[in-house]
Parts: structure tokens; sequence; C-alpha cells
């Protein structure tokens, strides 16, 4: 071992669903939309200025500030915005959990806390989600260096109501509660309408899914003030540009046209609750979905050897190989017409088992 080896940072890092490109293929394994982004992004970039891309973008992005303070009836300075929602909760990590105490989080959530806590050398404990993969509010009363709940959970697209959300902010008033909201638009309340409540609350969403824009890389958090001047103190600490000029222009045009955000919302609901009933047929349970994916198990046939079946069809879904959920499959909700291919193929896979 070289001496300059004891000195590289050793992490080990998020793995990322794949992203295969395959003809014909039906890809329900990274919760990505089906639907293409609102008509007004493809316009404005098929517009855009090349002296704009000369320059460099505007580091406020005051452009896209304003016009998701307008949606959310916020001030400018109560938001931020960074290159994906990754982005925005690495930057938060790093700005508000700085603590000698344990961060806490339940063992059942998104994959990428883990990874940035070992990262960022951040303590955490991770109190166990109920059979149900409900959260038990009581683990989160103890003392500790912060929390972050994503509300609808991954991936098991458990929705808590805002009340859970509520009591958990309520009894750790004294760090920052963070909560990461990438699917909530396919939910109920978000916790944005506590923000003026209490001001160590910090809210995460997305363009990635229920906008149609992973490809843009459009991520956003709302909070008290302060806490929003702390992470645009970090960020201009680490990279002064974040968001490019393509991004900012099509997030604005994303966030103006509310008719098509809400018709895919709905679109994409009524699709998951007929393939949830389609499912159940089938023999597979779920905890209800309140999100744009489906985590599903069933009643005879192991999740890997179905998921291995699917795959061999030119099916992507993601099987998670972690304690408690391996014999579980997520599920992305597609088109009605790519959710009736994969109901087929499920049904002829069962049949032969
Ligand atoms: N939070 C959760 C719970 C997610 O599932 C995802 C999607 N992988 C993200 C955040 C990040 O999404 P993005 O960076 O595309 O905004």
């Amino acid at each position: 071992m070289k001496p300059w080896e004891n000195n590289i940072r050793k992490v080990v890092p998020y793995v990322p669903g794949e992203q295969p490109n395959k003809q014909g293929m039906i890809k329900l394994n990274t919760n990505e939309n089906p639907y293409p982004p609102a008509p007004g992004v493809e316009k404005v970039l098929q517009e855009i200025d090349m002296d704009a891309l000369r320059r460099y973008p505007d580091p406020t992005v005051k452009l896209l500030v304003e016009e998701l303070a307008h949606f959310y009836h916020l001030n400018n300075n109560q938001l931020f915005v960074g290159v994906g929602s990754d982005d925005v909760l690495a930057m938060a990590f790093l700005t508000f959990y700085n603590s000698s105490k344990p961060i806490l989080y339940p063992d059942i959530t998104y994959s990428f806390y883990p990874v940035w806590c070992d990262l960022l050398r951040i303590p955490y404990q991770t109190p166990p989600l109920d059979e149900n993969f409900a959260i038990v509010k009581e683990d989160y009363y103890k003392d500790n260096g912060g929390v972050i709940i994503a509300n609808p959970n991954a991936p098991t697209s458990v929705y808590e109501e805002l009340s859970v959300i509520e009591d958990i902010i309520k009894h750790n008033q004294d760090v920052i509660v963070i909560v990461d909201e990438a699917y909530i638009d396919f939910a109920g309340r978000s916790a944005t309408e506590l923000i003026a409540k209490y001001e160590n609350l910090l809210v995460v969403q997305t363009f990635s899914k229920s906008r149609s824009m992973a490809g843009m890389r459009i991520g956003y958090a709302m909070g008290n003030e302060s806490l929003i001047k702390a992470l645009n103190d970090v960020k201009y600490s680490f990279n002064s540009y974040t968001m490019n000029e393509a991004a900012i222009v099509a997030g604005v045009e994303a966030v103006k046209d509310n008719g098509y955000f809400e018709e895919g919302i709905r679109k994409i609901i009524a699709t998951r609750d007929r393939t949830e009933a389609a499912l159940t047929k089938l023999g597979f349970s779920f905890p209800k979905s309140g999100s744009n994916f489906i985590f599903a198990t069933h009643e005879k046939i192991p999740a890997k050897e179905v998921f291995d079946a699917l795959r061999v069809k030119n099916v992507y879904v993601r099987h998670f190989n972690l304690p408690r959920i391996n014999n579980y499959l997520r599920i992305s909700i597609g088109t009605d017409e790519e959710m009736e291919r994969v109901l087929e193929l499920l049904h002829e896979i069962i049949e032969r088992y």
C-alpha cells in the first residue's frame, strides 16, 4: 500500500438504479415519470439563447426561485434550488448535521442517507419501521443530532399522515428536521404547510417525478429563511454555479403549467390504483402506495425470481437485496399500456411457477 493511499477518503458509494437503453424495454426501475415534461419546456429549450450559454448562469437562480416561491406561497428567501434533490439533500446533510449525536432516520428508507452519513462522518441511528412499514413516532422522541424522514417513504411507498410528521417535528425542535418529499405530489398533504410554524423544518422536493424532469436534475428545499441562508452559504463555499441555464429556464416553464402538472399526477394515480387492484388478484400484497411506484411481494414466488423473469422479457423493476425487504419488488408506474403488459407477463410467470 502506498503511503498516500491512507489519505484517500474511502466511501462505499450509492448505487443508482441501472439505466439500460434497449429497444422495446419497459423501464420501471427508477421511478421516472412515463410522460414528457410540460410542452412549454420543449419550446423554451428549442429557443434557448446561445449567448446565455456563453455566460455563467445566475448564481442566485432568481427566476426559478421566484417561480417556485410564487407556486408555494413562500418568500424568495425561503427557497433553495439545486441539481436534483440528491444535491440539495447532500448540501443539507453537510449544513445541518454537525452534531456529535446521531441523526435519526428509519431502518428502511432512501439508501442514499447512510452514504452521505459515511461520506460526511455523521453518526446515525435507524429506528425500525413496524411490520407494516409505518413509522414508530415515539422512536424519534430521544436526544439526537437531527432527523430526516422521507414521506412518502422509498422504497416502501408508504405515506404518513401530516399529523405523524408534525408530531416528530414537535418533539425535535432543538435540531433540524428534514422531510424528503420526492413523491409527495402522488400522496397527500405536504409538510410545506408547517414551514411557518416550525423554524427548524426543511422540506425537500424534486422535479424528477411529478414534473417528469429527472434528466434535467432540479431539486429544491423550502424552509425558514435562516436555514435557506445557511444552505446558500455552504453552496457558495462549494460551487456557486450549481444550476445550468437550460435547467433554470426549463424549470420555470414546468412550474408555470399547473394544468399539465395536475393532469399528469391524476393519470399516474389512476394507473397506480388500477395496477394495485390487478396485482392483488395475482396474489401480490403491498402497502397502499402514496407514490408513483408499488412495493410488492408475492405469496408464492420469491421476488428475485420474478425480477429475473421480468428482466429476461426486457422489463426492468427494482429489487433490493437488503434485510427485511429482499422479498419485495419496487415497480414504478408507467403508462397504462406498459402496466398491462407487465401484468400479462406476471400472470404468465405465476402460471408457470
Ligand atoms: N429522495 C428520495 C426518497 C428518492 O427516492 C429520490 C430518487 N432517487 C431522491 C430523493 C432523489 O431524486 P432527484 O435527485 O432526482 O431529485
